[in-house]
């Protein structure tokens, strides 16, 4: 029996997630992010093997068929995947956080029941098209692109166990702190 917990949190990209992660790990000491494999391309600043396991397409189908994955999924025409085996390691360890789309986190909540789910949620959509809009580099069509993604995981929420509003960084990391804490 493993020692740790499984926490999957899922967002909306623009919602700020990472930043409220980065304090979520640096406030909890004995949690353990678990890396995922992906195809697509490192942006600037991701390091190897901390921010992602970056590799090719053909590496991400051999792991499939060596069933090295507990989830994986194809989002925005590249493969994200959790590595099975450095995740059974992880939860050796104590409890461990999953950065994952709600696609990966059902998955997950298929194999492993006690997993948590949390979602973090934008205050609301006008704001996040607002901020996306303010940005001036993202067309039109990507913009439509990314809401209606944005509308989709915000209605698969729902069937999370935690939804977590991000109107302030802090207070949203503080929220899920005392949520894996409980
Ligand atoms: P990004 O490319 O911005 O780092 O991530 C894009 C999306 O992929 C985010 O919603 C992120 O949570 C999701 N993601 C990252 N790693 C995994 C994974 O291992 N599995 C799944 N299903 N989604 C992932």
């Amino acid at each position: 029996m493993a020692k740790g917990r499984l926490f999957v949190i899922s967002g909306a990209s623009g919602v700020g997630k990472s930043t409220v992660l980065a304090r979520v790990m640096q406030a909890h000491k004995n949690i353990r992010f678990s890396v995922s494999a992906t195809t697509r391309q490192p942006r600037e600043g991701e390091q190897e093997g901390i921010s992602y396991y970056f590799v090719t397409k053909e590496q991400f189908s051999q792991m499939i068929v060596r069933d090295e994955f507990l989830e994986y999924d194809n989002h925005m025409e590249n493969y994200y995947g959790t590595p099975k085996k450095q995740l059974e390691e992880k939860l050796e360890q104590g409890d461990v956080l999953l950065d994952i789309d709600p696609n990966g986190a059902f998955q997950v909540r298929e194999k492993r029941p006690d997993a948590v789910l949390i979602f973090i949620a934008p205050p609301s959509l006008e704001e996040l098209e607002r901020r996306l809009r303010s940005r001036g580099d993202t067309d039109e069509a990507q913009i439509r692109v990314r809401l209606d993604r944005v509308k989709w995981e915000v209605e698969q929420s729902k069937q999370y166990n935690y939804v977590v509003i991000n109107d302030q960084v802090e207070a949203c990391a503080d929220k899920i702190l005392e949520i894996i804490l409980k």
